[in-house]
């Protein structure tokens, strides 16, 4: 399963779009990880990277950690 999945974005660049997070702060994109959480590479902002995929967007939802995370 993986093994295709790396032959489609291999095959389709475009493709690598739908890999991305939309960060509700800034309204900028960024390229998804393994991570539940990434920072975004616009506004630092940590994000929960939430199963949302918006097909209007291409990019999965990354809604503001609300503290509920311990960072340290
Ligand atoms: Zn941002």
């Amino acid at each position: 399963m993986k093994l295709v999945m790396k032959m489609m974005k291999f095959n389709t660049l475009n493709m690598e779009k739908k890999e991305n997070v939309f960060c509700v702060k800034c309204c900028s994109f960024n390229k998804k990880t393994e991570d539940n959480y990434i920072t975004c590479n616009n506004c630092n902002t940590l994000l929960d990277v939430t199963t949302r995929y918006s097909k209007r967007l291409e990019a999965y939802l990354g809604f503001i950690n609300g503290g509920n995370r311990r960072v340290i």
